[in-house]
């Protein structure tokens, strides 16, 4: 095979990639211990993101994108006219060693289209990563695709030697899904997903009682979402989110605004924006989800079930929950500090750290990073600058935007100033 005809199909290969954001490799220790190559414990392996948020540190390729499935939402579906491309086994694991040795990539994400069937697909990305740890001696961060419908030993063989396997939900209903992707149903994710949950439980246990037992999808199992393609509100996403976080212990799920790729009328027509604002909102509310103490019910629910594009949605909970407010600083729990719009959880932290010397002021919490901003309007603390407390949840929105530095908010104002 000719160097021209690789790099022919890396271009194919990896531009097919790139919609597919579910590439995160955090949470993975696995270490360097037989002087092979690689460590994905060593810093600098997870993240590295382009500025549009996608994830670029690892070498991002399909197998091929060739698939016998014709989802419309997907580039890679059988009716769609482009390149199509494939690489052989040997030929993915002879680029991951070569960029990792040229310190290019610290790791592989490896998807696929579905050429066959699902068990001869995932037979090869098994073999792939088979071939970079037991051949090649390689430490480094393996994330492979999980291929709906594939048989449970592939599954479990999979685990053995990826950091993280995934599985793309992709649409967040079933509605959707059938709208959208007729030859598929949620069954055929949920299947995978479960199987990969009992093995990491499985083989966690066991390691407890035989301590050479393997690891397994150490960096755990994630999924991916697509925002905007079937008119799903986002209620409707964060609570499949949260279906799925709760019943298989997913470490992740991505959301990706939808990319306009098709002139099917079931979908947003070529050149409408992809909805970056919405993602980002999304996210916020995941995190509020995960590391905030937030339920799904307080902050998406059947009187608010779109997020404000224009704050985020911790603001959002404050301004509709002025009653729980102002919190005292010095005095407030863990929970209610974390539901203070401008506190991140190292502020607060760093807060229920510092105020057992001293009572904390406007200063202190300055230099401690909270943005004053936003916090100003629900907290009292040792100082008494801003004392106004009969300011409407509407008034302090207001203030709030006029004084935001936000990307967002000068994003939003400059498409306003358009239409004004
Ligand atoms: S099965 Fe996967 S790769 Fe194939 S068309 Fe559907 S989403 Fe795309």
């Amino acid at each position: 095979m000719s160097f021209e005809r690789v790099q022919e199909k890396l271009n194919i290969l990896a531009d097919a990639a790139k919609y597919d954001v579910s590439c995160s490799s955090s949470g993975s220790n696995r270490t360097n211990k037989n002087k092979g190559l690689g460590d994905a414990s060593a810093s600098g392996i997870c993240h590295t993101y382009t500025e549009d948020g996608r994830c670029v540190s690892l070498l991002k390729i399909l197998l091929t994108n060739h698939c016998i499935f014709d989802c419309a939402y997907c580039v890679t579906r059988k009716s769609n006219d482009i390149k199509r491309a494939a690489f052989k086994v040997q030929e993915v694991v002879d680029l991951t060693i070569n960029f990792y040795r040229r310190n290019y990539i610290e790791g592989l994400f490896l998807s696929s289209g579905i050429f066959k069937s699902a068990d001869y697909t995932m037979e090869r990305l098994v073999a792939v990563a088979k071939k970079l740890r037991l051949e090649e001696n390689f430490n480094g961060y393996i994330h492979l695709k999980s291929i709906p419908g594939a048989s449970d030993e592939l599954m479990r063989e999979a685990g053995l030697y990826a950091d993280r396997l995934s599985v793309n939900i992709e649409i967040p209903t079933e509605k959707g899904l059938k709208l959208l992707a007729p030859d598929k149903n949620r069954a055929d994710f949920i299947k995978p997903m479960e199987k990969v949950k009992n093995e990491i439980i499985l083989y966690k246990n066991e390691k407890k009682l035989i301590k050479s037992t393997p690891k397994y999808a150490p960096a755990g199992q994630s999924t991916q979402m697509i925002v905007g393609a079937s008119g799903e509100s986002d209620m409707q996403i964060m609570y499949t989110s949260n279906y799925f976080y709760k019943n298989f212990n997913l470490k992740r799920v991505y959301y990706s605004g939808y990319v306009p790729i098709s002139y099917d009328t079931r979908l947003p027509q070529i050149g409408t924006p992809v909805p970056m604002l919405r993602e980002n909102r999304l996210y916020q509310t995941d995190w509020l989800l995960r590391f905030y103490g937030f339920n799904i019910e307080e902050i998406l629910n059947e009187q608010n079930q779109s997020l404000d594009l224009d704050i985020d949605p911790k603001l959002g909970w404050a301004l509709r929950n002025l009653h729980e407010f102002p919190v005292d600083i010095n005095k407030a729990d863990k929970r209610m500090l974390a539901r203070i719009p401008g506190l991140g959880m190292k502020s607060v932290f760093k807060i229920l750290n510092a105020r057992r010397y001293r009572q904390l002021n406007w200063d202190h919490l300055k230099s401690i990073g909270v943005a004053l901003n936003r916090a100003q309007y629900f907290i009292v603390c040792a100082s008494n600058q801003f004392e106004r407390r009969d300011l409407t949840s509407e008034k302090i929105k207001g203030l709030i935007l006029q004084n935001s530095k936000s990307k967002y908010t000068a994003m939003l104002s400059n498409q306003l100033n358009l239409f004004g």
